[in-house]
This record gives structure tokens, sequence and C-alpha cells, in this order.
């Protein structure tokens, strides 16, 4: 039994059942059952359980927010402006445009070897697809990588964190109101082997959390050469070069840092200021910072910082302030817990900070920037790629265009200028990382596409005469006259 708990009170939430190898088998039995029926409605079909929920979560999303603040620990803004707002457009997304991404497309080959064949491309739903989610948002990240999976065709397990599974069984029943055919989402509390056991079950993986569970998903999918996209860690960065607007720069800072209390995978964690603006910078966002109340939400307006979901996350900032502190660095605001029932971090600056600390390298997910000064914007270039991570990164420049250059040299997935991972909320732009942040992206064309296997399918016109493509027998001449088509096609 998974015992959950609410991290800003400590009161207990609820008992939810574990999933055992049992339950989940009966689950992908009933996922495989129902898929065929699922799949022959159709996008069109699809997209319209998809509407009716956009609807049902309108309608619900007093009770969905209370879940996944009680759950989670975020502040109400966190909970409607991030995960509310994210669910309600990505719905929206998914069902204007699955239909266009996964549309049958024909081509005209231009290999000689082709000629006069059409080619037909389908996008086939791959089946069943397991989606493993983390704790830290647990309706745009589990459910929302539910939404194209499942409008591709598939049916789908969704293995929610089992610190959160609250929000992932109330959107199921979501689901299942707006119409959703029985036994198409099955949901499936429980661990890390939970996780590690769906992964054999299924025709696709859609993993989101920490870089070491991704090696862990990827090692054991490799076993059945099932495909997996992995969405993990990051440690993004901010460039604040001198000239820039440090208003906003330091107004961004705060915000993508302490938001939804820094535990998000696109949170800003360090920052690297060009020394003629260093002093202001810092100056500027600790006054900032330190204007943040941080506790237990009590409605709209309440907190601007809420709780540390998961415990153990609580050490590893504490460490990294530790590590910092005794390395040099300077807290200019925050630096410890806050004591009392829940689990609550100062929001924290930390000035002076080096590539040597633990802050600067490794994933923080808590309401911390590290700030570091540099002598140019090189210094900064070859920090951000030298990181184990690569999800994403921010730039503040004197200008666009200077900006835009910056942005270019960095070896992440997104970069914002002027700007710090709202990326996150377009759609219509991959979103993934490189190196140890993930394989593969959501979102865009790319996000839906991967739910599916592509099948070509190449049909001949009834003209083709029948001796075509006749090789048998060989002939010098003819392939004399291939080696004179070869050079007149590709010989410029
Ligand atoms: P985690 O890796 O501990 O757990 C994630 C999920 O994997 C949980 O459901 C867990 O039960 C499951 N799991 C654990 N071991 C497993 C195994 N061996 N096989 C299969 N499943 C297993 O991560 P977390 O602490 O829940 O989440 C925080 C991490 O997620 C951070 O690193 C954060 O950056 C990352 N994250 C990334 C993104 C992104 O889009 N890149 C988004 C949100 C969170």
């Amino acid at each position: 039994m998974l015992e959950i708990s609410a991290p800003a009170t400590g009161a207990h939430l609820a008992s939810v059942p574990e999933t055992d190898a049992a339950a989940l088998a009966e689950l992908a039995r009933k996922g495989r059952a129902a898929q065929p029926g699922w799949e022959a409605l159709g996008t069109k079909g699809r997209s319209l359980v998809l509407d009716e929920m956009r609807r049902w979560l309108l309608a619900n999303s007093a009770r969905v927010i209370e879940t996944l603040i009680s759950e989670t620990g975020k502040t109400h803004e966190d909970a409607q402006t991030l995960e509310l707002a994210y669910a309600l457009s990505a719905l929206s997304y998914w069902s204007r445009n699955a239909g266009r991404f996964l549309a049958e497309q024909r081509a005209l080959s231009r290999s000689p070897l082709v000629f006069g064949r059409t080619l037909v491309t389908r996008y086939l739903p791959r089946g069943l697809v397991g989606v493993i989610g983390p704790w830290n948002y647990p309706l745009i990240n589990s459910f929302g990588d539910c939404l194209p999976a499942l409008v591709a065709g598939n049916s789908v397990i969704l293995k929610p964190s089992e610190l959160t599974p609250l929000t992932s069984l109330l959107m199921a029943e979501g689901l299942r109101e707006a119409g959703l055919p029985e036994g198409v989402l099955g949901v499936a509390p429980g661990g890390g082997d939970a996780g590690a056991a769906l992964v054999d079950l299924v025709d696709f993986v859609m993993f989101t959390g920490s870089a070491a569970s991704g090696r862990k998903v990827a090692e054991r999918a490799a076993q059945t050469l099932t495909p997996v996209a992995l969405e993990l860690g990051g440690k993004d960065a901010m460039i604040v070069l001198a000239g820039a607007n440090l208003a906003r720069a330091t107004n961004v800072a705060a915000y993508y840092g302490m938001l939804n209390a820094g535990q998000t995978c696109v949170s800003i964690e360090r920052v690297y200021v060009e020394a003629p603006a260093y002093e202001a910078f810092l100056e500027l966002l600790t006054d900032k910072v330190a204007a943040l109340r941080c506790g237990a939400p009590a409605g709209p307006g309440s907190v601007e910082v809420g709780a540390i979901t998961a415990a153990r996350q609580l050490e590893t900032i504490e460490a990294q302030v530790a590590d910092a502190r005794a390395k040099g660095a300077r807290i200019t605001t925050g630096g410890s817990r806050i004591e009392g029932t829940g689990r609550f971090f100062a929001p924290t600056v930390i000035a002076d900070a080096d590539e040597g600390m633990a802050c600067m390298r490794e994933e923080t997910f808590g309401p911390l920037l590290a700030v570091r000064r540099i002598s140019d914007a090189d210094e900064a270039v070859a920090a951000v790629n030298d990181s184990p991570y690569g999800l994403g990164a921010a730039v503040f420049a004197a200008s666009a265009d200077e900006g835009i250059a910056l942005a270019r040299r960095l070896k992440v997935g997104s970069v914002c200028v002027n700007d710090a991972a709202i990326h996150y909320f377009a759609l219509e732009a991959p979103m993934g990382g490189l190196r140890q942040s993930g394989i593969g992206v959501r979102h865009s064309a790319e996000g839906i596409r991967k739910f599916t296997q592509p099948q070509t399918i190449l049909i001949a016109p009834r003209w083709m005469p029948d001796h075509e493509p006749q090789m048998y027998p060989a002939r010098a001449s003819r392939s004399r006259a291939i080696g004179r088509l070869l050079r007149l096609l590709y010989g410029r």
C-alpha cells in the first residue's frame, strides 16, 4: 500500500494499493484488447474524447488544483498557472493537430530505381505505451505525456510517481467520464519496481525522471529492444552579459529559479553574470528572492514558494548549500530549512559560486540559485557546454542580436533569449535535452510521431511494363546505360 501524505502539512491523504505483477499484466491485457477499437475511431474520433476531457478539466478545475496542491505541496499559482493551463492547452493542441501530424503522406521518389511508383507513409500506433512519470508535475508530465500517445491510437499504462499518484487517478476518472473506452488507459500506482516491470510489457516507453532511473529504463528496454523516449534532469543556466536589462533578468531568474520551489526540470539553477553587471545583478536578485513568501499554500495569493515534495530532496539541497559554503561561496539570502510540520527550504541565493561546487554541476531541484561572476561570454559558454546536462538555457544580452548569437553557441535542447523556461508551454516547438538530459523530444509533430510506427507502402502503377525492372539476364549494354544515367543524374 502506498501511504500518500501532504508535503506541506504532513497530513495523511490516502492509502493507494500498489500494482503488483499480476495487476500490471491484467492492465496490459485489457489495454491490448481495447487498442484496436480505439485505433479504429481515427484521429477525429479520438480527438473528440480529448475535447470532452478539456471541458471536464475546466469544470473540475478546483478539485484538480486541490489534489495537485495536497499531494505535491505546490502553490495555488503553480498548480493553476502551470499545471492546469498546460493540460488545457495540451488537450486542445493535440486534438487540433493530431490529424494533421498523423495524416498519410504521399510522395514520388526521385530515385531512378523507383521511377513511377507512389509512396504512401502511414503512422500506425505502436500498440501499448508505458508512461512513467515523476512527482514534480503530475499533470504536465505524467498525464500530459499520455495525451499524444492516446490520440495517436495507442492504449496507455501510466505509472505515476509513488509520491503523487492521486492526480493521475483523478485524470483517469475524468477520461472515463469524457468517453475514453474501458481499458484504453490503465493507471498503475507503484514504485520503481512497478516501473521496471512495466518496461517489459509495452511496445514503447515514455519515461520522465532522473538520469539515474532513465539509464536503468534504457538498459531494461534494451533486453526486448523496446524503443524509449527519455526526458531527464537538467542544470539549466542563465547567462547575463553586461548591458542586459537587469530588472528583467533578475525577475526572470527569481521566477524561473523558484517556481514550483525549484522542482522543475527547466528551472534556472545557475547564473553566469559578466563582471561589470555582477554586483548590481546580485543585489537586485537577492532583494527579489528574499521578498518571496515560502510556506504551506492556503489558497490563491498566499505564498510564492511551496513545499519540497520528496523528503530526500531536502537533503540534496542542504548538502549543496553546505558544500558551497565550505568552498567559499556567500549565501546572500535563505540557506536553510524552514522548521515546522511541512517540508520547506528558504528561497536561497548563493553568490561567488564556481564549477568546483556541486550547486553548479549537479541538479539541485530546489529553491536555490547559484551565481558566478564571469569575465566574458566565452567563459559562460564553456561552462554551459561542459555540463553533463543539456536541457535548456537562458540568455540576457544588450541586444536581441547579441542574445541570439550567444544562444546559437549553446549545446542544449532549448535556449530562451530575454526569457527562460517558458518554451515548455509552446507545444508547437520540440522540447528535449542533450547528453544526460535525455533522448527524444515531446511536443510538435515529432512529439506525437514517436508514439507511432511509420509504415511505407510502395505502389507500382498498373502501366508499369511487365519486363521492368528486368535486370536478368545481366547484360553489359545495360550496365553501360546505367553508368551513363548515374553520371547524368549525379555527376554535377
Ligand atoms: P525518479 O527517476 O526517481 O523517478 C521517476 C519515475 O521513475 C517514478 O515514477 C519512479 O517510480 C520510476 N522509476 C524509478 N526507478 C525506476 C526503474 N528502475 N525503472 C522504471 N521506473 C523507475 O525521478 P523523480 O525524483 O520522480 O523526478 C525528478 C527528476 O525528473 C529530476 O531529475 C527532473 O529533472 C526530472 N524531470 C525531467 C523532466 C523533463 O522533461 N526532462 C520533467 C520533469 C522532471
